[in-house]
């Protein structure tokens, strides 16, 4: 398999460098050149396996011959005996065909792990056979961060840095991040937000010389890998509820759109897909795209769902892609008019007829729906959870499909939204249930591009290009 990038202007990779580099040095994202198709039996076949099976088998295309076939299948077992279900991603049933996709059951409790606990085994592979070492820069608004770290700490060929904003991640969030004390791991609070912080990772990947000399990869879902991995749950899922015979649709809880994004893809390499719903909280730049037309930016606003409080989804530009055709020069226009003039409209008739619904989700209904999923099903669940469960009823097309709802986090990460919703505090894991009793480690800095990249080499342990 070959990558391309969305700009059109970057060189051809191949999947090794894919994972290594992160972003297209056109200031674009890689996209695989064509997408590998599964015929109805291929789809089928997938009822019989382990979830690392699956995985090995729908994701081997991606890898061309850059990672040998057994070598992949150990990797997958490995990232998955992590997680505390034996399922890895089990689905529960809330109604009448109504469903919930549970992807919290990895080491960090978000759906984040699923693809991060496969990233990091696939970095040591292919650095320890070249003997490379990589160096890791990312932002996160809460989960992305504490499942890199737990999936890089620890690592000799890695180092790792995280950039949150501070005080705008939950505290739980936080001490994920900051109680891993490894020294390849450094925690990082912006004084600014989630964007601030996005923003200055992207301005260092478009810093060639920074870039390469420290090595610079990503760990956001602007890397291929992360989107790749979170295919396989949307065709696992929908095989235990009937597809390939029957469509399914599914909602997802967006920010970034990665997560989304995968499940676009899995419609394309042959999952029969009836509505991929689009579910976000009061930051709803994507639910005024689908609806309007236009994707324009309007500041910030911190919610209880926090992971999707975002301006810009970075992953967006990969579906823009496919709207147009892979025309590079289109997209690179488009991106410009984002930076230049806050915004950008497409041509609705193109929206209408593709599988893409969207709506919002206020605080005041996030809440409200919280309450009712617990009295109703006997589930307490997490407010991002929430937003795609009350979007999914709000867009919901076909009551005969099974409609299932991506749970993309555990509700003990949340503990206070949803105490204010039910008056039941959850509580974490056994294996977490001291983390508000462990050390943190972090440093605070400005929102000030030139120290924080200051900071990041005096600590990388790469001194020069390979
Ligand atoms: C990251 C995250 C999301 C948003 O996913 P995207 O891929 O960025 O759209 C939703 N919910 C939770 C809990 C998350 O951590």
């Amino acid at each position: 398999m070959r990558y391309i990038s969305t700009r059109g202007k970057a060189p051809v990779l191949n999947f090794e460098e894919v994972v290594l580099t992160g972003l297209a040095r056109d200031g674009g994202l890689y996209l695989p050149e064509s997408w590998p198709q599964f015929s109805k039996n291929d789809i089928q076949s997938l009822a019989g396996m382990s979830y690392a099976a699956a995985a090995a088998f729908l994701l081997q295309p991606f890898l061309g011959d850059c990672v040998d076939e057994a070598d992949f299948r150990k990797m997958t077992e490995k990232a998955y005996a992590n997680f505390s279900h034996k399922a890895v991603v089990p689905v529960s049933q809330l109604g009448s065909n109504e469903f919930l996709m549970e992807l919290y059951h990895g080491p960090t409790l978000a759906f984040k792990d699923v693809a991060l606990q496969l990233l990091g085994l696939l970095y040591d592979h292919l650095l320890a056979r070249e003997g490379k070492r990589v160096t890791i820069v990312g932002a996160t608004s809460g989960d992305t961060g504490s499942a890199a770290i737990e999936a890089c700490r620890g690592r000799e060929a890695v180092d790792i840095f995280i950039l949150h904003p501070k005080g705008r991640v939950s505290e739980v969030q936080r001490r994920q991040m900051t109680t891993v004390l490894d020294s390849n791991v450094h925690n990082i609070a912006i004084e600014g937000d989630f964007d601030d912080c996005q923003a200055m990772v992207k301005a260092m990947f478009n810093d060639h010389e920074f870039r390469d000399s420290l090595a610079v990869s990503a760990v956001n879902s602007i890397n291929w890998a992360r989107v790749m991995a979170q295919i396989v749950y949307y065709f696992t899922v929908g095989v235990s509820l009937g597809a390939p015979s029957r469509p399914i649709s599914f909602s997802v809880p967006s920010g970034n759109f990665g997560d989304v994004y995968a499940g676009y893809a899995a419609s394309k390499m042959g999952l029969p897909v009836d509505q991929l719903i689009v579910a976000t909280n009061r930051n709803d730049i994507l639910s005024r795209f689908f609806n309007s037309g236009e994707y324009r930016k309007s500041g910030v606003d911190p919610t209880i769902s926090p992971s999707m409080d975002i301006q810009v989804s970075s992953n967006f530009e990969r579906f823009l892609a496919d709207l147009y055709g892979r025309d590079g020069d289109a997209i690179a226009d488009l991106m410009s008019r984002l930076d230049r003039d806050g915004g950008f409209s497409v041509n609705m008739s193109q929206l209408n007829e593709s599988i893409f619904a969207a709506d919002r989700c206020d605080e005041e209904e996030t809440l409200a729906t919280i309450r009712q999923t617990l009295d109703r099903s006997a589930k307490l669940v997490d407010p991002h959870t929430a937003v795609g469960l009350s979007v999914g009823e709000k867009c919901r097309k076909h009551k005969d499909v099974p409609l299932v709802t991506l749970s993309t986090a555990h509700p003990a990460k949340f503990p206070d939204a949803v105490e204010k919703a039910t008056g039941e505090r959850p509580s974490l894991p056994k294996h977490m249930a001291d983390l508000f009793g462990r050390d943190e480690r972090l440093v605070d800095l400005p929102n000030d591009l030139e120290t924080v990249k200051s900071f990041i080499k005096e600590r990388a342990r790469i001194l020069s290009a390979a």
